[in-house]
């Protein structure tokens, strides 16, 4: 394969901090093929760096171009799809070419060029009185090791003089530099297999005589498993099938009857795990009437029928209404239709209840990414999707950029989720935003579901944008087919009553009831992050920014606070504005408080502390949950992460600790992220035959939020947040963007 004639040139997004918003054209030299997508290493100035190869043309851009080195991997590592997504992420994102084209490498793909000092042949003999002291502290630095990485040369005695120190020192033959290519952080796996090199006949008769040897029973044992299953088989496997802690291998290869090779293994998460393949459900009425317009659409788009815009489906139902069953009957669908698909879950919804409820249906064809995943893990699953191994991939928001080819059908569940926003590193991409452009761009069809649509996706949908598919039931004969009745507890009553708990009476009295009746609580705190404000005990007023109208933010250092979005600052009131009350500076608790609080009201209790800070471990959470589900504690007390798709029979009571907490974020949401919160800890306790409670403890019960999460009415919830945003000119009625500069000098952030 070659690039199209007279293509000679390419633009390369390269892995460089000099490579900022642009790419660089590189000639290409005639011994190489190059096409869109290649990764490759390109001269930059003195060092060689990975690039992508995002555009090819018969003309430079530049007068002066240098030849691409090398493909680092004979095929394209991204298609042409990826390669414009990527373009569009670079844009919308305001990040180098590279970095957006990185998310679609192979995982460990970034591999840097590094370059080394040795000692050169005139170090022994050179007089070092005819050095300065910066050449003397280099060669000081070099002299007894075997070779010293440039960059600590350049630490010592900084980046600049660095350069001419070594020129000098290099002239001299003090010293020499060479160039290594850094470690591969992955590779894909081989281990040392046994496999049978004579007949069968010759293999019998050969267990035979072994066994009929004294000391060769140990032997013929070994040469007779590898006679039943005439494969190459892992000495691991055999050592475990037989016993031995060390096999005779050896014995038997020198007398020429096995041969031992090593051979790729596959690292595969879901191994040794066994999925029985399941049927499809009859559609109840309302999942009927879904499943006629996403058909009539999957198939008028994928089956080739439809010239316009593909469609984008806003799947709107409670929490059990069937959601699911419809994501499974359109996968279906588009397999059918020869094309496949992504199925994006928030992180902590991929529990091994997920996994089986998809694997089952597609057994062996289903893929799974997530973090929890070992790197090689990842690395063999990006290499097997690539090649076309699963029907099906699904994970967390980076599995959007999958390299899942035929691309038919993206589903991206519980849309409404703010982990699927990249926060914490550059670029800085919404996994929602970016699977409706993958699917304009490759034409698949896309399904946003939620029980609590994102108020932007409800609001496409009004407009036309998306269409909007309603599943108004939960489905009758569940578990939870009714909806909990919420109750609303003022904390300002609470506090006149004398009761200085940070659990009212209500709840108090729940949790007894739970614990006489040896069934299960959740006690929730929806708190995110260490984002913090100050409320009034007595009155739960909290100040909020006079142009934002966001909560402002407590900074302790200063003892101020401050609007995130503006950069108001005032500092905390003596008294409280509204009630006149000295008790300005309540700050709430945190899950341990809570843990705290919970223990001396309860002492006989169990509890079980669930948030970010216990779950760091790989498998922890699901530990967690487990231990919870087999009923070794009473009550689980958690952040958001707990309100996630789970089905606790056992649990029939939830309390909010704290509702403000939310309504309280320096965050023009906050009044959305309540109203999702609140509504879905409500869709966690149980309906069983005990019935099921929801308290949520507040200080502002007349809240548009809570009101509307308390009687289960998005709608009403909808229309009010929207005359807010629209009066405060936030989405979707504005855009708003966040624009960060870092740099250790602050002119340049200035010029930017
Ligand atoms: P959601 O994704 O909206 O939470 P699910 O698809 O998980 O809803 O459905 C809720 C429950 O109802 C699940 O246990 C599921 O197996 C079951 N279910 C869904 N659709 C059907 C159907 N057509 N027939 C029988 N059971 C169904
Ligand atoms: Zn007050
Ligand atoms: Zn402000």
């Amino acid at each position: 394969m070659s690039q199209p004639a007279g293509m000679r040139y390419a633009e390369v997004a390269v892995n460089s901090a000099g490579g900022w918003r642009n790419t660089f054209t590189y000639s290409i030299p005639n011994s190489l093929a190059v096409s869109i997508g290649h990764a490759v290493w390109v001269p930059f100035g003195a060092r060689m760096l990975q690039g992508v190869v995002v555009g090819l043309s018969d003309q430079p851009a530049v007068p002066q171009t240098r030849d691409i080195a090398g493909l680092i991997a004979a095929e394209p590592l991204l298609s042409d799809v990826q390669v414009k997504l990527a373009a569009w992420i670079g844009l919308h994102y305001l990040c180098p070419p590279f970095e957006a084209a990185a998310l679609m490498l192979p995982p460990g793909f970034e591999r840097r060029v590094l370059t080394f000092v040795h000692a050169g042949p005139n170090l022994s003999t050179e007089s070092l009185g005819v050095l300065d002291d910066s050449q003397r502290e280099v060669v000081s630095l070099i002299q007894g090791r075997d070779k010293v990485e440039l960059k600590e040369v350049e630490r010592m005695v900084g980046q600049r003089k660095a350069r001419t120190v070594m020129q000098e020192l290099i002239r001299r033959g003090v010293v020499v530099k060479t160039q290594e290519l850094e470690r591969a952080r992955v590779r894909p796996k081989e281990s040392p297999h046994l496999r049978l090199v004579v007949s069968p006949p010759e293999a019998e008769e050969e267990v035979k005589r072994l066994r009929a040897g004294r000391r060769t029973a140990s032997q013929a044992a070994l040469l007779e498993l590898l006679l039943k299953e005439p494969v190459p088989l892992p000495i691991s496997l055999l050592r475990k099938r037989l016993g031995y802690s060390s096999l005779p291998a050896g014995a038997l290869e020198r007398r020429g009857l096995v041969m031992m090779e090593s051979l790729p293994v596959i690292r595969d998460p879901l191994a040794g795990r066994h999925y029985t393949p399941s049927c499809p459900p009859r559609l109840y009425p309302s999942q009927e009437r879904v499943w006629g317009r996403l058909e009539a659409g999957l198939t008028a788009v994928l089956g080739g029928t439809s010239s316009s815009k593909t469609p984008v489906f806003l799947l709107h139902g409670v929490t059990g209404s069937g959601k699911t069953e419809i994501y499974l009957r359109a996968l279906a669908r588009t397999v059918e239709l020869g094309k496949k698909g992504i199925v994006l879950v928030p992180e902590i919804a991929i529990t091994p209840q997920t996994i089986e409820r998809f694997a089952s249906r597609f057994p062996g064809r289903v893929a799974v990414l997530h973090s929890g995943l070992s790197l090689g893990e990842q690395f063999d699953e990006w290499h097997r999707i690539c090649r076309g191994d699963f029907d099906v991939v699904i994970g967390s928001r980076s599995a959007i950029f999958a390299p899942q080819r035929e691309l038919g059908l993206i589903v991206v569940d519980e849309e409404h989720e703010w982990t699927y926003k990249q926060q914490d590193r550059t670029p800085r991409y919404h996994a929602r935003e970016v699977a409706v452009k993958l699917g304009r761009i490759c034409g698949a069809v896309v399904i946003l579901g939620s029980a609590t649509p994102d108020l932007e996706s409800y609001y496409r949908s009004e407009r036309g944008e998306y269409e909007l598919l309603e599943l108004p039931e939960r489905i009758a004969g569940h578990r939870l087919a009714s909806l909990p009745e919420v109750e609303l507890v003022d904390m300002r009553e609470e506090l006149k009553a004398g009761n200085r708990s940070i659990f009212s009476r209500s709840l108090l009295r729940g949790i007894s009831r739970v614990l006489d009746a040896r069934e299960q609580a959740i006690l929730f705190l929806n708190r995110r992050g260490d984002a913090t404000f100050v409320q009034c005990r007595r009155c739960g007023f909290a100040l909020r920014c006079r142009r934002c109208d966001v909560s402002l933010t407590y900074h302790s250092v200063e003892e101020g606070l401050y609007c995130h979005q503006c950069n108001y600052r005032v500092s905390v009131p003596g008294l409280c504005p509204q009630c006149g009350s000295p008790g300005m500076k309540f700050l709430g608790v945190g899950t341990e408080g809570v843990e705290r609080e919970a223990a001396l009201a309860f002492p006989g209790a169990r509890l079980l502390r669930w948030d970010r800070d216990v779950t760091r471990g790989r498998h922890f959470h699901e530990e967690i949950l487990d231990k919870f589900i087999r009923h070794e504690a009473d009550i689980l007390i958690g952040t958001q992460m707990i309100a996630k798709g789970l089905d606790l029979p056992l649990v029939t009571l939830v309390g909010v600790v704290n509702a403000d907490l939310a309504l309280n974020l320096p965050d023009y949401r906050s009044a959305e992220r309540t109203f999702q919160l609140s509504t879905q800890v409500a869709g966690r306790a149980g309906r069983g035959t005990a019935g099921g409670q929801v308290v949520v403890q507040t200080y502002a019960p007349e809240h548009y939020a809570l009101q509307a999460a308390a009687g289960h009415d998005y709608a009403a919830f909808y229309q009010r947040e929207l005359v807010g945003r629209r009066q405060f000119g936030q989405p979707p009625f504005k855009g708003l963007a966040r624009l960060l500069y870092a740099h250790p000098n602050a002119g340049v952030c200035l010029k930017e």
